[in-house]
């Protein structure tokens, strides 16, 4: 059973690398009670870590649902990847959770990465609160935290709390004050923080407590006139109407509380705990979901909804796959209605019905699982049973079929090639390639049948690396690879003909048979367009079928370089024949040859992929930024001023785009931040093509 959905909370941990996401992570899931011992990431024993490419790298890649309780709470946390090359599975996670838990390093500050985070939690309107971590460190400092999330997130922080000392020099950081109920909190080191003990607040800090709670009330009574009235009436607000309108405001965005803390030390995570069950959404308070019909009736608008209710139709999303040795567990997130185990949902995509056999709520780690007999409406769930989906797929009730807004990938626009180091492990690489690609929607592979070499795509170059990675360690497979490159894709010049002929003489017989087709640039729905012009009755039903296949099996085998072909349209013109006893066999010939002599006459041209590019920079390395953007072929298409940053929008190709993230880092000493998504194939400079033509 899940519990009352008033009392459910799905959120994730968003913090840049570092920051403490995995260890804040751990203590909630020990207060939380789920796990038995509190693991560390030092000693690589963590819970939620359990993906051995994490526990290595020491960053948080693939994203996991774990379920645990706080009071009367369900609480599932979401995890979220931080890398810049992950965008599409931060994405993927921000649209199946309901609220954030945004951590920041009282030392670091705010850093690029979490700028880039932040503003893709603005655009799904998650409500969020932050935590401003290791308040332990030397160089501690929560209030230049706490400007810098104004000034640098454009956002508007509420403090909740402000710490008592900081870093571990003179006044080292000893405890939090809690400005709702204005008392003092020590967190006992011995008991690992269970034992809270809540004393009057320093004499020396009261000033300062009115200051910052004042800043609160007034920022609460700005809500609504009757908050006003309210202050205004008591000239104080009651603590519990002070939590109400916080809640109210969180969910409504006009501001982030901010909590502090050390999780390391064991500091400040019960009430961060308890501020997500006051502060962020239950599923309830999301807007309903919205997808459309696959078979819609006349008349009837395609579009629907399905509001966060159990006795609603059943409607979920498939965010995550994780496979292993018992098969595929699929992460599904319950937007309506009931799911229950041993039942039969369907896949508007393919049409077809999924087995659902199990459902488990995953408690920290798969040996620590719940089976479940049903899930209801906003609750998230692992599934055991569907053969046939993948990332972003509806499961739904059959009666009432809905397909969700899919989540849209980009294409993945490097690729890799790679080799096992034994031949005998051929096979073993395609399997598990087949696995890795069902579990992360923005990678494929495919093997070259005639060299027999196998490539890797995907988003960048961080993304080729930790596949590689995964292949040696999860999958025991040594791999040799060669330098990432840039997929292209070619096209033709101009218009024009070709022709095959196919001739053999047999017993004093000749055979022939001939094919002209017509070539030319044409931008249609499928990168290939196939025109049959022939008059009718030149050759049979079953041969036009013959010739068309050949033409768009030796079109779709790529262009003259190798590259897969875009924008062409070939059309059959004429074509004939005598006394052929193999017809099929002899239009295969012809075809490749038309083909081939069709697009070698209308000449080649290379395509590259072009990338839409944003990077949010202080104002002082705009000019370092800017100068090298230009080096880069890039075409500027717009600046912005946020606060004290600029955004610079930009198209530029990928593959002048190789270790940008290292170079952006060193441009602006780590404080800018970049997305990047593929936009477009554009014409390759003369440069490149000639450089391949050579
Ligand atoms: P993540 O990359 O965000 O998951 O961060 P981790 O939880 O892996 O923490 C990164 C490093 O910071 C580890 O060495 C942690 O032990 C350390 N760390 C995490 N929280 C604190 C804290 O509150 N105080 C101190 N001093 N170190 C911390
Ligand atoms: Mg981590």
């Amino acid at each position: 059973m899940s519990p009352v959905i008033e009392c459910l909370r799905n959120i994730g941990i968003i913090a840049h690398i570092d920051a403490g996401k995995t260890t804040t992570t751990e203590r909630i899931l020990f207060y939380a009670g789920a796990s038995h011992r509190m693991g560390n990431v030092d000693e690589g024993t963590t819970i939620t870590d359990f993906d051995p490419e994490e526990q290595q790298r020491g960053i948080t890649i693939y994203s996991a649902a774990i379920s645990c309780h706080w009071k009367n709470f369900q609480i599932n946390l979401i995890d979220t990847p931080g890398h810049v090359d992950f965008t599409a599975e931060v994405e993927r996670s921000l649209r199946v959770l309901d609220g954030g838990v945004v951590i920041f390093s009282a030392r670091e500050g705010v850093e690029a990465q979490s700028e880039t985070v932040w503003r893709q939690a603005n655009k799904y309107n998650v409500p969020r609160i932050c935590f401003i971590n290791k308040m332990d460190r030397i160089g501690a400092d929560f209030f230049r935290t706490l400007l810098q999330i104004r000034d640098r997130l454009g956002a508007t922080p509420l403090a909740m709390q402000i710490p008592i000392g900081s870093g571990s020099g003179s006044q080292p950081f000893a405890g939090i004050i809690d400005l709702v109920d204005r008392v003092a909190l020590y967190f006992e080191s011995t008991s690992q923080g269970t034992t809270i003990d809540r004393r009057e607040i320093p004499a020396e800090m009261l000033d300062q407590v009115d200051e910052y709670r004042g800043q609160l009330l007034e920022q609460v009574a700005l809500l609504d006139d009757d908050a006003l009235a309210l202050y205004m009436e008591h000239d104080d607000i009651p603590a519990d109407d002070i939590r109400r309108l916080v809640r109210q405001g969180t969910l409504q965005g006009k501001f982030q509380p901010v909590f502090c803390g050390s999780s390391l030390d064991y500091v400040g995570v019960q009430p961060l705990l308890d501020a997500v069950c006051d502060y962020l959404p239950s599923p309830l308070e999301r807007p309903p979901v919205e997808g459309i019909n696959p078979t819609p009736r006349k008349n009837v608008p395609a579009a629907e909804s399905r509001p966060p209710s159990s006795s609603a139709p059943f409607c979920g999303l498939v965010f995550k796959i994780l496979s292993d040795s018992h098969g595929d567990l699929c992460f599904i997130r319950v937007y309506s209605g009931t799911l229950k185990s041993r039942s039969r949902a369907l896949n508007p995509r393919l049409g077809k019905k999924e087995l659902i056999s199990q459902l488990w709520h995953i408690q920290a780690d798969r040996r620590e699982k719940i089976e479940m007999d049903q899930v209801e409406a906003g609750d998230i769930v692992g599934v055991i049973g569907p053969k046939d989906v993948v990332t972003g797929d509806t499961l739904c009730d059959a009666q009432h079929p809905i397909a969700l807004e899919s989540i849209t990938f980009p294409e993945p626009v490097i690729s890799m090639a790679v080799e096992p180091e034994s031949s005998a492990d051929r096979k073993k690489l395609g399997d598990a390639l087949q696995t890795l690609s069902r579990q992360d929607p923005t990678f494929t592979a495919k093997i070259n049948e005639e060299t027999g070499q196998t490539l890797i795509w995907g988003m960048g170059e961080l993304h080729l690396d930790v596949i590689r990675h995964r292949l040696e360690r999860d999958f025991k497979l040594n791999v040799r690879v060669h330098k990432p490159r840039v997929s292209y894709r070619e096209t033709i010049r101009s218009a024009q003909e070709g022709s095959g002929e196919f001739s053999r003489t047999t017993a004093g017989a000749t055979q022939t048979a001939r094919l002209k087709v017509r070539v030319e640039p044409f931008v249609g729905e499928e990168a290939i367009t196939l025109v049959n012009r022939l008059k009718p009755g030149t050759v049979t039903e079953q041969l036009v079928k013959i010739i068309e296949q050949a033409i768009l099996d030796e079109a779709r085998g790529g262009g003259i370089l190798g590259y897969p072909l875009m924008h062409v349209k070939i059309s059959i013109l004429d074509a004939e024949y005598n006394d052929l006893d193999n017809a099929e066999a002899a239009f295969q010939t012809t075809c490749v040859h038309a083909v081939r002599e069709g697009l070698t006459n209308a000449g080649v041209v290379l395509l590259e992929p072009v990338m839409k590019l944003e990077v949010t920079t202080p104002d002082n390395f705009f000019g370092n930024i800017q100068q090298d953007l230009g080096s880069r072929r890039a075409m500027i298409l717009g600046t912005e001023q946020r606060g004290d940053l600029q955004v610079i929008t930009a198209e530029v190709p990928l593959s002048q785009m190789f270790g940008y993230s290292t170079q952006v880092r060193s441009l602006s000493q780590g404080r800018a931040s970049y997305s990047m998504e593929p936009l477009k194939y554009e014409a390759a400079p003369a440069e490149v093509l000639e450089s391949m033509l050579t």
